[in-house]
């Protein structure tokens, strides 16, 4: 599944080709994805213009001119291409290489570019992607969006937002920070970074860090801070990618994330003057990577 950082390289890869350009036509080769297209969309979207590509928690958001955007969801195996000019480019920065397989082209964007005729493909071996479309006005009132909390990214999200979330909570920090009304598209991966960088274990009760009276204690100022500074370090190096590919032959390498803790069960602890070994233990179902001797 695709992290934050992930869906936000694609955003940032795709948007000069999409961004102001004119959808000549959008091209399903299918009638659905996990869920089926909605009734008309190819013809809602045909010979309108692209005014903005954004994100919202791992949904990306395509604003057409008129009001009405694109909800995309990469699943478990979804990426887009760009096809046109001379070369073929995979914006993006995934753990698992992606498919260009053509039997797995599930949607053609055609689009009407400054610099000539671009395709954009959506390719999903898995079928685990979905799109689907809204009306702008109502957008964060949809179901898929109506109950997510703060975004980990922009200044929004502090130490006081989720010391109001936390507050009285007997959940495990772990399932506390992977839920989705607390804190947007914060996924397995970086949930097991955060923590490890604040040196707070996954199975301590979020409300224990925070004060009766509800202030947040220092503990999770400082794991509010990992969080914002793991993702932002991932976007970052999501971001090089896409400057190396600029750089180099047309073809984007995929970027291999290296993690501090996050599948390195058996490795030494990297926290500086730690002895202890990376460990897994399963919550709710998910792998939690963890030092049991520096995270507390
Ligand atoms: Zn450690």
């Amino acid at each position: 599944m695709p992290e934050l950082p992930e869906v936000e390289t694609v955003k940032r890869g795709l948007a000069p080709v999409m961004e102001g350009s004119r959808i000549r036509r959008a091209e399903l080769r299918r009638p659905d994805l996990r869920f089926p297209f909605p009734p008309a969309f190819s013809e809602v979207l045909e010979g309108r213009r692209i005014v903005s590509l954004g994100r919202r928690a791992k949904y990306l958001l395509i604003d057409i001119e008129g009001g009405d955007v694109v909800i995309a969801h990469l699943g478990m195996s979804g990426s887009f291409r760009v096809e046109g000019a001379s070369e073929v480019e995979t914006p993006g920065d995934f753990q698992i290489p992606r498919s260009k397989d053509a039997r797995h082209d599930h949607v053609v964007f055609h689009l009407e570019t400054a610099d000539g005729e671009r395709r954009v493909v959506y390719n999903d071996p898995r079928r685990f992607g979905f799109m689907d479309l809204a009306r702008r006005e109502v957008l964060a009132a949809h179901p898929f969006f109506r109950d997510l909390g703060e975004e980990p990214t922009g200044n929004t999200l502090d130490a006081d937002y989720i010391a109001a979330k936390f507050r009285g909570r007997q959940a495990p920090l772990k399932a506390a920070l992977l839920d989705q009304k607390n804190i947007a598209g914060l996924g397995n991966i970086y949930v097991c970074e955060a923590l490890w960088r604040a040196h707070l274990s996954p199975e301590r009760l979020a409300g224990t860090l925070v004060t009766a009276v509800g202030k947040p204690k220092k503990e999770l100022v400082a794991l509010t801070e990992a969080i914002r500074q793991v993702i932002a370090d991932a976007i970052e190096a999501g971001g090089s990618t896409l400057r190396d590919h600029i750089r180099a032959d047309g073809s984007l390498g995929y970027f291999q994330h290296s993690f501090s803790v996050y599948d390195r069960e058996k490795e030494p602890c990297r926290t500086p003057g730690c002895t202890g070994t990376i460990g897994r233990i399963v919550q709710s179902g998910r792998s939690t990577f963890h030092c049991a001797v520096c995270q507390k």
